[in-house]
């Protein structure tokens, strides 16, 4: 089984309108006291021994923006995991960045720290676009920063979209799918965008000022995807993320087949020992817990094996390769089998040689899927 880490740097420069993730806007001051609290996290889960001394296959920094810290700062944070856990030798080391926030000397350096893979969130190659999802990018920065990153050293770049944007047309959505392609990355993600609740996006559409993404034409754009990365060598081997061979992110891998992993920083999700836990959504009370020495966990679920098998089951579904037979048939009762049989019925989920797996149709309701499954 691997195991993984992930760390999440809640900073942002700007909040884009899409985004319902735990996060602040950059500050200094604030910046010092998540890094002198993240390092307590860290050296208080070493003292614990939390990792049972298992080396670590994957290490994520997400957010957020992490690119928002320097790289100082990114490299002193990673300093501080390989003196406090174990990494496997050839370890993936993620790092999400924004195009805007990199410079090749920058990327340089947290290449020389131990970073090797470089994720960075996109969204869209229409300026107009970015404009209406509050981002201020020129439409050059992600080539640039692919460049830099590229220079520095990095071979693993992954590329972020986001189709179904405000405003956003097939036209625009292929010419986006074209330069990102033109840019030679050995990942792409490709989101659908969903309006969530307290986002801005949600109270723009809840005043009329715009409108639901339309699900024909997003089902239209994600067959686009399928069709023009394939095409370009890319195997689509998740729902969202296509990757040239031997290129599929290993960290995200961890989620999908069940496997363990440890988050830090406020909002982390983890799954360790059997238990889904997370850590708390507010920096203050961050701080002020790890102050006292002790671990700001908000919510621990410890899961039945069954349990386990099922969710292990739920997310193998998302993979293209899908999920093991035997798996399923261990976790059968009377519900489940029925509900299987209706899902197989219905087109929804094929079985292929000892896996089951969604089908075409059935990946258009992964979450609707996932939920009648749990
Ligand atoms: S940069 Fe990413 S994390 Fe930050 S607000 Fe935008 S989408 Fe959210």
């Amino acid at each position: 089984m691997s195991l993984g880490l992930y760390i999440h740097v809640p900073f942002c420069k700007t909040r884009c309108h899409f985004c319902a993730f735990y996060l602040q806007i950059h500050r200094e001051d604030r910046v010092r006291s998540y890094l002198e609290s993240l390092s307590r996290e860290i050296l208080l889960h070493a003292e614990l021994n939390s990792l049972d001394g298992r080396l670590l296959d994957t290490v994520y920094f997400g957010g957020g923006t992490p690119t928002t810290l320097s790289c100082d700062q990114l490299a002193a944070i990673l300093e501080q995991v390989q003196q406090c856990f174990e990494l496997q030798e050839h370890a993936e080391v993620t790092l999400e960045a924004h195009p805007d926030t990199v410079t090749e000397k920058g990327m340089r350096s947290l290449f020389q720290a131990g970073f090797n893979r470089i994720s960075f969130g996109v969204q869209s190659m229409d300026e107009d676009e970015l404009v209406k999802i509050g981002r201020r990018t020129s439409r050059h920065a992600a080539g640039t920063a692919v460049q830099a990153a590229r220079s520095a050293g990095f071979v693993d770049t992954n590329l972020d979209l986001i189709y179904g944007l405000p405003g956003q047309t097939m036209r625009s959505w292929l010419a986006t799918l074209d330069e990102t392609i033109g840019l030679e990355p050995t990942h792409v993600s490709c989101y659908a965008l969903t309006i969530e609740e307290g986002t801005r996006l949600y109270r723009d559409l809840h005043q009329g000022s715009t409108d639901e993404p339309d699900a024909d034409l997003q089902n239209a754009m994600e067959d686009e995807a399928v069709s023009l990365l394939t095409a370009a060598g890319f195997e689509r081997y998740e729902i969202s993320n296509y990757s040239r061979p031997g290129f599929a992110c290993r960290h995200n891998q961890l989620y999908w087949r069940g496997d363990e992993y440890l988050g830090l920083g406020p909002s982390a999700q983890s799954y360790l020992d059997g238990c889904r836990f997370g850590i708390v959504e507010d920096l203050l009370t961050y701080h002020r817990t790890l102050e006292f020495g002790n671990l700001p966990i908000q919510e621990c679920e410890r899961l039945t094996p069954e349990q386990c098998r099922r969710e292990t089951i739920v997310f193998g579904l998302r993979l293209i390769e899908g999920t093991d037979l035997g798996i399923v048939e261990e976790s059968m009762d009377r519900t489940w089998e029925q509900v299987l049989d209706r899902l197989l019925d219905q087109g929804l989920l094929e079985e292929r040689s000892g896996r089951v797996r969604m089908t075409e149709q059935g990946r258009r309701f992964a979450d609707s899927i996932a939920v009648e499954l749990l």
